[in-house]
C-alpha cells in the first residue's frame, strides 16, 4: 500500500548523515558491560499505522536501561492508582543529573520525578508481587503484550550494574531513610536492575511508540492500559524523559521521548507514530548524540513538534 511519503528513503538519508556525529559523545564508564557497546552503531525506525520503516542497525538488541522507567510507572499508576505513586514521587523536572541524590535532601523529602533513578526505584518499589520474580513479570508482561514476543534481559548488564551499582543503591537507602520506598532496599534494586537490563531492538522501541501514541492499545487492537496512564507517562516524557536536557529537546524534537544509558530513544507522535532511535555513544547528559541529531532531523522534515 502506498504511504503517500517515501519514509524509507528519509531514514536512510537520516541515518547516513547523522552516524558520524557519533564522535562527539562516548561510551558510558560507569556501567562496566556497556563499555563494551560499538560506538558506530546507529538505527531508526518509524511505526506508523501502515507499517515499519527502519533505516542502519535497527536489529541490533540491547538494553532498555532508563527506558524501562516508563513501563514501571504505567503499572504501578494502574495496579496502585496515581494518588500512591505520587505520595512517593514528585512531578517536577530537575535540572541535575538522572543519578543525582542532591534533591532528595533539599526539596520536599521525596523524588523530583519518576524518570531520574532515584524517582524510578521509589516506583519500582510499588509494583505489587509477593517476590521480586512475580514483580518483573508484570513489568516483562506488560512489554510481551506489546511486543508480542517473550521478554529477555542481558544477563551480564544486570550483574554488572548489580555489583557496581553504588550510586542507585546510595538513592536507594536515602529513599528508605525518608519513607519513600516500600519493603526491602535489595530487592527493589534488584528489580529495578533487572528492568534497566531488558534487551529490545530499536524496531521494538517503534512499535513501543506506536502503543503510545494510540493511547494504550497494541498493534492487535487490544487495550493493554488505561488512556489516563499513557497521558501521564507522555507528560512525564515531554517534561523529564531527556533528563536535563529535556528543554532542548523540547525545543529541537518536540514529542515525549524517554533515553537511557545504553542508547536507545523512545519517541512518540500523539495519534499519528513511534519512532526510536539507536546510537550508543552519549553526550554529557546521557543522551544518545546521534538519536538526537537524527531526531531532530527528522522530526525538522516530517513536521512532528506537538508545540
Ligand atoms: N541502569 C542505569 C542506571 O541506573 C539507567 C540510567 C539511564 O539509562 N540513564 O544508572
Amino acid at each position: 500500500m502506498s504511504t503517500g511519503f517515501d519514509y524509507a528513503a528519509l531514514l536512510n538519508e537520516t541515518v547516513e548523515e547523522c552516524r558520524p556525529h557519533a564522535e562527539r559523545g562516548q561510551l558510558p564508564s560507569y556501567i562496566p558491560e556497556l563499555k563494551k557497546g560499538n560506538p558506530k552503531l546507529a538505527g531508526i525506525a518509524l511505526q506508523t499505522t501502515t507499517g515499519l520503516f527502519e533505516a542502519g542497525d535497527t536489529r541490533v538488541d540491547f538494553t532498555l536501561q532508563s527506558i524501562s522507567k516508563v513501563f514501571s510507572l504505567l503499572v504501578a499508576i494502574e495496579e496502585r492508582g496515581p494518588e500512591a505513586v505520587f505520595a512517593k514521587v514528585g512531578s517536577e523536572p530537575t535540572g541535575d543529573p538522572f543519578n543525582s541524590i542532591v534533591k532528595l535532601e533539599t526539596s520536599e523529602k521525596k523524588p523530583p520525578n519518576p524518570m531520574i533513578n532515584a524517582g524510578a526505584i521509589a516506583v519500582c518499589s510499588l509494583i505489587p508481587g509477593a517476590s521480586v520474580e512475580e514483580r518483573f513479570g508484570r513489568i516483562a508482561g506488560l512489554l510481551e503484550r506489546i511486543l508480542d514476543r517473550p521478554i529477555k534481559i542481558d544477563e551480564a548488564v544486570y550483574q554488572s550494574e548489580k555489583e557496581t551499582g553504588h550510586r542507585n543503591r546510595a538513592l536507594a537507602h536515602f529513599l528508605k531513610d525518608i519513607n519513600c520506598l516500600e519493603g526491602d532496599v535489595e530487592e527493589v534494586l534488584d528489580l529495578y536492575f533487572r528492568q534497566c537490563s531488558i534487551l529490545v531492538n530499536c524496531a521494538d522501541l517503534a512499535r513501543i511508540g506506536m502503543f503510545f501514541a494510540a493511547k494504550g492499545i497494541n498493534g492487535a487492537g487490544t487495550p493493554l492500559v488505561s488512556a489516563r496512564a499513557v497521558r501521564l507517562v507522555s507528560t512525564f516524557m515531554v517534561t523529564c524523559g531527556m533528563y536535563n536536557g529535556s528543554g532542548e529537546f523540547a525545543i529541537q524534537v518536540g514529542i515525549p521521548a524517554k533515553s537511557g544509558v545504553s542508547g536507545g530513544i523512545l519517541g512518540v507522535v500523539p495519534g499519528r507514530f513511534g519512532v526510536a532511535t539507536f546510537g550508543p555513544a552519549l553526550d554529557r547528559k546521557g543522551n544518545s548524540v546521534v538519536g538526537i541529531s537524527m531526531l531532530k532531523r527528522i522530526s525538522e522534515v516530517l513536521d512532528f513538534s506537538i508545540f
